[in-house]
């Protein structure tokens, strides 16, 4: 019998937590380099429902890499302009053209995308065809054995790997391990959201912009999605309940409760509350910024790392160039890739994604802010804010233009000629 290759002989075995967003696009960011990662998610089948995610050109280039452009484009809208108005007035506060006249894409070399999760969920899930994918695992517990990670499923299923990466959300087991506490944080503000068919709503001006309807101690944001642009998802965030008792994301609300924080609103913004029964409100949940993504053998992407605000929309943006990342560092580990290499590897991630993430997760949090300005701040802090969004390009380009698979690339470059 030949003898059993040792980890420092044979690719690592890469378990993977999390079928979301970010597992998926793992998997499938490995598997163009020849490398194969096991996938354990607790849900017993990828489901997604009745929400939506805007896609920017960050997310959208990698994407489109992976061979997904096509599939993508085909469940996806194109937003013609971003828009900022005045939540009351409906007065135009700031707009810039995305669609229209190809300025978004002229820009960033990609496009921005509107699309329901379970779309994307299926495209994502479509072209990994179910490789690697064990459904009904719910992580229960992870410890180090040597220098390889034993994992513990809760239907009794055991498990070792050379390396796990924890794409578990922003509830994630494995970041408990890593960190040795619950690093998420409840933001002291929560949303109604809902998937309006666009007949529902005649006030609704530009319907196929995305837009922010800003107004005192609340916003309201929405883009056309699906591939016929026929239905708007919309995403209302108000300041409060203070704190958050359930331990759960949703909880339950009082009839017309989710209208309380819009009364006086643009007809628009009424028409899209009131479009579907709404009975429960979102908590919005942060991770406080981790001193460390990676202990032993277990490194964190996605929400488990940096579930953040969504307002500058980029959880799931940031998700994928987190395994983009991650991808490009461990198919350019030596064939006999060993401990001390996946060690350097985790570290170099860490580098390269904490202060972009963080940073991200800082200005989402001062967008807030923004968006929910209240009267009493006076008419020339709401002059600045007007001012603040009309540069919205010059301040933000930055999100949208980053590279993150020319940047992994560039710093394992810059590591093998260091080494
Ligand atoms: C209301 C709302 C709107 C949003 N809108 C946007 C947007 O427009 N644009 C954007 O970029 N981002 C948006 N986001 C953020 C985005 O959804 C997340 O950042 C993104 O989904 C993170 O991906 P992930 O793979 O890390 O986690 P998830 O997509 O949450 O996936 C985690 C997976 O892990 C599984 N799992 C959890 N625990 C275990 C366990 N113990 N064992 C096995 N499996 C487990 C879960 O079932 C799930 O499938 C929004 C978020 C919210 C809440």
């Amino acid at each position: 019998m030949p003898p059993t290759p040792s980890a420092a002989r044979r690719a690592p075995r890469i378990a993977v937590i999390g079928g979301g967003i970010g597992g998926l696009t793992l998997a499938l960011a490995l598997r163009r380099h020849g490398l194969r990662a096991v996938i354990y998610e607790q849900a017993a089948e990828l489901a997604e429902i009745g929400a939506a995610v805007a896609l920017s050109a960050n997310a959208t280039r990698e994407l489109e890499r992976l061979g997904l452009g096509a599939a993508l484009a085909a469940v996806s809208t194109e937003p013609t302009e971003l828009i900022f108005r005045d939540g009351r007035s409906g007065a135009r506060v700031a707009a810039f053209p995305v669609r229209d006249g190809g300025a978004y894409r002229e820009r960033f070399a990609a496009p921005y995308y509107g699309v329901h999760r379970a779309d994307l969920q299926k495209v994502l899930g479509g072209a990994l065809a179910g490789e690697g994918l064990h459904l009904g695992h719910r992580l229960a517990a992870l410890d180090q054995r040597g220098d390889a990670m034993a994992l513990t499923f809760e239907n009794g299923a055991e498990v070792e790997a050379d390396l796990v990466i924890g794409g578990d959300g922003v509830r994630s087991v494995v970041r408990r391990w890593i960190t040795g506490g619950d690093k998420v944080r409840y933001s002291g503000t929560s949303a109604f959201r809902g998937v309006v068919p666009m007949g529902l709503l005649p006030s609704l001006p530009d319907p196929q912009a995305i837009q922010f309807w800003m107004g005192p101690e609340a916003h309201l944001l929405h883009y056309a999605i699906g591939g016929e642009a026929d239905s708007v998802n919309f995403f209302a965030v108000v300041e409060g309940p203070e704190t958050w008792t359930s331990d759960r994301w949703l909880a339950g609300i009082a009839r017309a409760e989710h209208r309380a924080g819009f009364a006086g609103w643009h007809p628009a913004v009424i028409e899209m509350l009131d479009a579907l029964p709404q009975s429960q409100r979102w908590g919005l949940f942060v991770t406080d910024p981790l001193r460390r993504w990676h202990r032993g053998r277990a490194v964190l992407m996605g929400d488990s790392a940096h579930a953040m605000l969504p307002h500058h929309g980029q959880g799931a943006n940031t998700t994928i160039e987190d395994a983009v990342t991650l991808a490009e560092l461990l198919a350019e580990l030596p064939a006999a890739g060993g401990a001390c290499d996946l060690d350097r590897m985790m570290r170099r991630y860490q580098g390269l994604r904490q202060r972009r993430t963080r940073t991200i997760q800082r200005s989402a949090w001062a967008t807030n802010r923004l968006l929910h300005l209240p009267d009493t701040a006076g008419p020339e802090a709401l002059a600045r804010r007007d001012a603040r969004m009309a540069r919205f390009p010059e301040d933000f380009g930055w999100i949208h233009a980053f590279d993150a698979r020319a940047t992994a690339l560039e710093a394992a470059a810059g590591g093998s000629r260091a080494a």
